[in-house]
């Protein structure tokens, strides 16, 4: 079953067109022409969702989880032409686009489970001392409560999963946030498909129409228009450093500024210790190759930068070996393809090619370059990411030196250790400096493939996300969308749930 994408946006459950079009950018097949958000429909979807708002937000848990599942529903039952307008649009892999479009229906039904549940509420009750001298203390409950309307940004790299009706939309929609997303310009049409399967779950389960609205993007006056309306209460954002640092400065300047939650891009530094690299260092590397070039790698874990001491020479030679095997691959667009181009020359004017073959048009190959860890710390430009396979490995004279490293690396998404039994007391000097850089840490495994559970972490300090007390992956990301009111001496029947 083909989808063909009519270009609308979708406004608290209208299909609306506007003047002008942009076509899409597919990696293969046809281009199509996709209506460009205006300011005016950015004002029209937010005053929906604060009206929707009214009854959404009040709604009960039974009926937000039944949405959530609906939602999942629908998505499946057009399952098949998600993957072949997602592959064209984006250029993954139909395999990886099915894994993604499961990722994305689980987390949706796992926010149905997790506010069924209801620890989310985060309920506490001090009972009233009504005795206590010299002041009696009054019933002090309190509860989470969704924050109103919410803005949601996906990223390209992840169609469905970082999208439409991704992580962020799924938390939202639980907490009971309407929700309002910005289209991602570089895959409008499966936007604009998994939009068409949350309009069909709204009709069905009997939600507000401005539960939920999509504008499409070919100009940026849509996002920035957005985050400034005063009718949202915070923003959703994965993307790059650089569009979620101007969202958020615009966040911060409102006058009523309002919470920006950015997961931004992230280096994710590997730390090989001494006696792993002895014993495992080939494993190692050809581990690490594989994670670097996994989906050309645009991964926001991409394990860019491997901390190494003298001695790490299987670990060289075997992660260049397996990238030298590693073929080219389909970047997400032109844009990101030229942009890894540029980061790739950054990186050559610091470190040491190993390796690296000139690759045109949309197409990544893998490059691995490098540097001493004093030349490292001297070259901020080398901290930043570079979105694509490209490897930076950083030589430490010394645990002392690697120690430094793990100090002076920016907020991360993850660091990972790779250890040995003989090695624990070298992590133990790492581990909590790397505590204070990083929202997960491994041990001997590689940063890809992000678990959605209860437990997981997928935040850091700045740069690696705009709120280090926050998560956009798991459970716990609906906190975001919360906020808690203390209710004091409020009758049981004027309660928002039941203590
Ligand atoms: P992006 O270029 O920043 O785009 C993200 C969204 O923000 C798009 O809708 C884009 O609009 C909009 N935008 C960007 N700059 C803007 C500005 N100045 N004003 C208004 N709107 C703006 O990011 P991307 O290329 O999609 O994603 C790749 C990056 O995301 C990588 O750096 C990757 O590491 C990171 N990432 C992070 C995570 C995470 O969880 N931390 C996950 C995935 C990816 P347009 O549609 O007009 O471009």
């Amino acid at each position: 079953m083909s989808y063909t994408p009519h270009g609308k946006h979708l406004i608290a459950g209208e299909w609306v067109a506007t003047d002008e079009t942009f076509p899409s950018e597919p990696a293969h097949g046809a281009a199509h022409a996709f209506c460009i958000g205006t300011t005016d429909l950015v004002d029209r979807a937010c005053k929906a969702a604060e009206e929707a708002f009214g009854t959404y937000g009040t709604s009960t848990r039974e009926t937000r989880a039944a949405f959530l599942n609906a939602i999942a529903d629908e998505i499946e039952a057009c399952g098949d032409a998600i993957t072949e307008i997602g592959t064209q649009e984006t250029g993954l892999p139909a395999a990886r686009l099915q894994g993604e479009r499961g990722r994305t229906t689980g987390q949706l039904r796992l926010f149905a489970e997790h506010i069924l549940q209801g620890d989310y509420l985060d309920r506490r009750h001090d009972a009233a001392l009504p005795d206590r001298a010299p002041m009696p203390r009054p019933d002090l409950k309190m509860i989470q409560r969704p924050i109103g309307p919410v803005a949601v940004f996906g990223a390209s790299n992840f169609p469905l999963a970082f999208s439409t009706a991704g992580g962020d939309t799924a938390a939202a929609l639980a907490a009971g946030c309407p929700v309002v997303v910005k289209g991602h310009s570089a895959h409008p049409g499966t936007g604009e498909i998994v939009a068409e399967a949350i309009h069909a779950a709204i009709r069905t389960s009997g939600m507000p129409a401005g539960a939920f609205s999509l504008i499409q993007g070919g100009n940026r006056d849509v996002g920035t228009a957005l985050v400034q309306h005063p009718l949202i209460r915070a923003v959703g954002f994965t993307g790059s450093l650089a569009g979620g640092r101007a969202l958020f400065d615009l966040c911060a300047a409102r006058p009523e500024p309002i919470p920006f939650f950015g997961e931004l891009g992230s280096v994710n530094p590997m730390f090989l210790l001494p006696e792993a690299a002895s014993t495992r260092g080939a494993e190692i590397g050809t581990g690490w190759a594989g994670s670097l070039t996994m989906g050309a790698g645009q991964f926001c874990t991409n394990p860019g930068v491997a901390v190494v001491l003298p001695g790490a020479d299987a670990f060289i030679a075997a992660a260049e070996a397996a990238l030298t095997d590693a073929g080219a691959q389909t970047m997400l667009t032109d844009g990101i393809a030229d942009a890894y181009r540029l980061g790739v020359a950054r990186v050559a004017d610091g470190a040491t090619e190993l390796l690296g073959t000139a690759c045109e048009g949309r197409e990544a190959k893998p490059y691995l370059y490098k540097i001493s860890a004093k030349d490292w710390l001297a070259t901020h430009d080398l901290q930043e990411e570079v979105f694509g396979p490209l490897g930076i490995i950083v030589e430490a004279e010394s645990l002392d030196q690697m120690a430094g490293i793990a100090r002076a690396i920016q907020g991360q998404l993850t660091c990972t250790l790779h250890m040995d039994d003989g090695d624990i007391r070298a992590a133990h000097t790492l581990l909590p400096l790397i505590e204070r850089k990083a929202g997960r840490i491994l041990v001997n495994g590689f940063p890809t493939g992000v678990e959605v559970c209860d437990a997981m972490v997928h935040g850091g300090p700045y740069p690696a996300s705009t709120n280090f007390g926050a998560t956009s992956v798991g459970t716990l990301s609906i906190r975001r969308f919360l906020r808690p009111i203390c209710y004091q001496n409020l009758p049981d029947a004027l309660l928002p749930e039941a203590f």
